[in-house]
């Protein structure tokens, strides 16, 4: 779109709300026709802007076609409409991870009866042989029992 007067780039907002010209005083002047913009509420977020003249925006604005906002706004305070600026995502945040608590997979209970058999000695595996003889429900397996031993107190 072009401005019609001047022939300069006419901007998109501008084009999309009918106009024809752009938003140089000269061009305002010239091409100012009586008519109104007004601003309908719509909706909440946005604003429709209709351009049309003021017999028209007036009777279909009694008609109830608008909702309750319809201001008149001059044609010169109409400016151009410029988008926000893209909002650039936030960068990832190059956090460390949060580390995981090491938490032992096994029970206080565990730890002691395997900690007494090794200090009496006894390899992992006759620690397990030993205490699913003697403490079978603490569930003993000769992994568990090389992790608690290599595990600090
Ligand atoms: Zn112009």
């Amino acid at each position: 779109m072009k401005c019609i007067e001047c022939g300069d780039e006419l901007l998109a907002e501008r084009a999309e709300l009918g106009f024809e010209y752009c938003t140089k005083k000269e061009c305002q002047a010239a091409r100012h026709r009586g008519l109104t913009v007004t601003a309908i509420g719509v909706n909440k977020s946005a604003d429709v802007y209709l351009v049309a003249d003021q017999a028209e925006i007036t009777r279909r604005g009694e008609s109830g076609e608008f909702g309750k906002k319809n201001a008149g706004l001059g044609i010169d305070s109409c400016r151009p409409v410029v988008p926000p600026a893209p909002r650039h995502p936030p960068e990832p945040r190059t956090r460390p991870r949060p580390a995981r608590p090491t938490r032992p997979a096994w029970t206080p209970q565990q730890a002691r009866v395997v900690r007494l058999y090794h200090e009496m000695g006894l390899s992992p595996r006759q620690i397990v042989e030993r205490a699913r003889a003697n403490t079978p429900r603490l569930g003993l397996t000769e992994t568990l029992v090389v992790k608690i031993l290599s595990s600090p107190r």
